[in-house]
C-alpha cells in the first residue's frame, strides 16, 4: 500500500515518529476494532487513542487535542494507516463543530463544548441545507427568533445525515430576515434532547429518509419552536454565514495523504473478483481496470499536491475543488464497474447482505451493489459537481464569475 507520503520536513517527521512508537507499544488493541456505522466509536482502542490524544489531532491541546499542524496530522495518519490501524473520527462535531467553536467561540463555550465532543458526549448531525436551499444555501429560510435567553427556532432542514446516532444538531438559522441574506444568519448548537431517534423532543421531529440503497441513513427534520440557549450561539447572532465557512486553516492536510486508500483497497477487491470471473483476460475489462488504477494513483497525487502547497506555507484553497471532483467522479464510475464485474448477479439481492442493508431495508444490496448504489450520492454532497467546476471557473481559473439571481 502507498499510504506513505515523501518527506514532509522535521516536524512532521517527528510526529510520524512518533506514531510509529506508540503503535509499536499499544496497536495491537487496534488490529480486532471494527469500524462503527455511524459517529458513536466506542471500545477499548477508542478509550486508548483518547487518553493518548490520538484523536482530534489538530485541536489544541489544552482542549484535548495534539495540536498538529495538517502535515504533522498528514504524517500521523499515513502511520495509522500504514500499520493497518483505524483511527476513528468523531463526525462532524470534530471536523466542523470543534474548529468553529475553536475559532470563533468564546473561552467559556470553548471550555463547554469541546470536552463534550472529544468524550461523545455531544455527537453532533448537520442541520444546514432545507428542501430549498441546498447549493444556494444562503437562501436558507428557518428562523430564529430571540425569547429571553433563549433562541426559538421554527423551519425545516433535510438530509440530515447520522440523525440517529446524535445527541446534537449544529444549524444555520436566520435570525434577522431584515438584514443581507448573508448577514442575517446564526449558527446554534441545538440539544436534541431524547432517548429514541424516533420521538420527536424539544419540538423536534426526525423523519428518516429510506435512500436507494434501502438504507435511512439521513432525516428530514421539523423544528416548530425548538429551543436552544443563546449561549449556545457560535460566534455571535448575525455571524453564521463566517462562523460556517471555518474548518481550521490547516485541517485539510489531516487526510490528504491517505485519502486514496479506501478507493486502492475497494480496487484491490475488485480485481481480485474479477479475477475469480476469468474477467482479467478480457481486454476491455483489463483496460477498464487499469484505468481505474490510473484514476486512483491521481486521487493520491491530488493528496500529495495539497501537502505540497501546505509545505510551501500556502492553503490549498479552492483547487481542493479538484481533487473533490476527482475522486466523487472516480467513485461512480468504480461502482458502475463493480456491476459489470458482477454482471448478471448485479442485478439480484444479496443472500449477504451489506452491513447498511441489514438496519432494515425493503431489499438486501450486496456490499458490491451497496458501493455502486451509495457511489452516486458522492457528486451531491460536500457541494455537488457543477458546484465544484463553478468554483475551479471562478477561483482557480479567473474566469467570469456566474450572474448572481
Ligand atoms: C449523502 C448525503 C448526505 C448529506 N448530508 C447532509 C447533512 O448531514 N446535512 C445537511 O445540511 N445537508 C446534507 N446533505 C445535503 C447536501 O448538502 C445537498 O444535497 C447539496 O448541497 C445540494 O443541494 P440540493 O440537494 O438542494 O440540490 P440543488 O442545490 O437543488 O441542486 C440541484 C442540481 O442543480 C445543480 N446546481 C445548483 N446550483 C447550480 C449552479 N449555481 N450552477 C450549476 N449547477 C447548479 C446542482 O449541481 C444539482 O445537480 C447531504 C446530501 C447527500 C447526498
Amino acid at each position: 500500500m502507498s499510504a506513505t507520503p515523501p518527506d514532509l520536513g522535521p516536524a512532521a517527521t517527528e510526529a510520524a515518529a512518533s506514531a510509529r512508537e506508540w503503535i509499536a507499544a499499544h496497536g495491537a488493541l487496534g488490529r480486532e476494532f471494527v469500524p462503527p456505522l455511524g459517529i458513536n466509536p466506542q471500545g477499548e482502542w477508542v478509550d486508548l487513542l483518547r487518553e493518548h490524544r490520538w484523536l482530534c489531532l489538530n485541536w489544541p491541546e489544552r482542549y484535548g487535542g495534539r495540536g498538529l499542524s495538517g502535515l504533522e496530522a498528514a504524517a500521523v495518519d499515513a502511520e495509522f494507516t500504514g500499520a493497518g490501524l483505524f483511527r476513528p473520527a468523531l463526525g462532524m462535531g470534530e471536523s466542523l463543530v470543534g474548529p468553529a467553536i475553536i475559532v470563533h467561540g468564546t473561552d467559556e463555550q470553548k471550555a463547554y463544548f469541546l470536552p463534550r465532543i472529544l468524550d461523545g458526549t455531544d455527537r453532533y448531525c448537520q442541520g444546514f441545507s432545507e428542501p430549498d436551499a441546498g447549493s444556494d444555501l444562503a437562501s436558507l429560510a428557518t428562523r430564529g427568533v430571540i425569547d429571553g435567553d433563549e433562541l426559538l427556532i421554527t423551519g425545516q432542514k433535510v438530509w440530515t445525515s447520522w440523525y440517529w446516532d446524535a445527541t446534537m444538531l449544529f444549524a444555520l438559522v436566520r435570525t434577522d430576515p431584515a438584514a443581507d441574506r448573508h448577514a442575517g444568519i446564526s449558527y446554534v448548537l441545538v440539544p436534541l434532547d431524547r432517548d429514541s431517534a424516533f420521538k420527536p423532543c424539544n419540538g423536534i421531529d426526525l423523519r428518516p429518509l429510506r435512500q436507494i440503497t434501502g438504507e435511512a441513513h439521513f432525516a428530514e427534520t421539523f423544528l416548530e419552536g425548538a429551543r436552544a440557549p443563546l449561549f449556545n450561539v457560535i460566534g455571535g447572532l448575525g455571524n453564521g454565514w463566517k462562523v460556517s465557512k471555518t474548518t481550521l486553516g490547516n485541517e485539510r492536510g489531516g487526510s490528504a495523504a491517505t485519502q486514496h486508500v479506501r478507493f486502492e483497497i475497494a480496487l484491490a477487491k475488485l480485481i481480485a473478483l474479477a479475477r475469480d470471473r476469468g474477467l482479467t483476460e478480457d481486454p476491455v475489462m483489463r483496460q477498464r481496470l487499469a484505468w481505474a488504477h490510473t484514476q486512483v494513483q491521481l486521487i493520491r497525487y491530488g493528496g500529495l499536491r495539497t501537502l505540497a502547497a501546505l509545505i510551501e506555507g500556502g492553503e490549498p484553497g479552492p483547487a481542493s475543488s479538484v481533487n473533490k471532483m476527482l475522486w466523487s467522479e472516480y467513485h461512480r464510475a468504480f461502482g458502475e464497474l463493480a456491476m459489470d464485474v458482477l454482471g448478471a448477479d448485479a442485478l439480484v439481492s444479496s443472500p449477504e447482505p451489506s452491513k447498511e442493508a441489514s438496519a432494515g431495508g425493503p431489499y438486501r444490496p450486496s456490499r458490491w451493489q451497496s458501493e455502486f448504489l451509495g457511489s452516486r450520492s458522492s457528486t451531491i454532497w460536500g457541494g455537488t459537481a457543477e458546484i465544484q467546476r463553478n468554483i475551479v471557473a471562478e477561483r482557480v481559473l479567473g474566469l467570469p464569475r456566474e450572474p448572481s439571481i
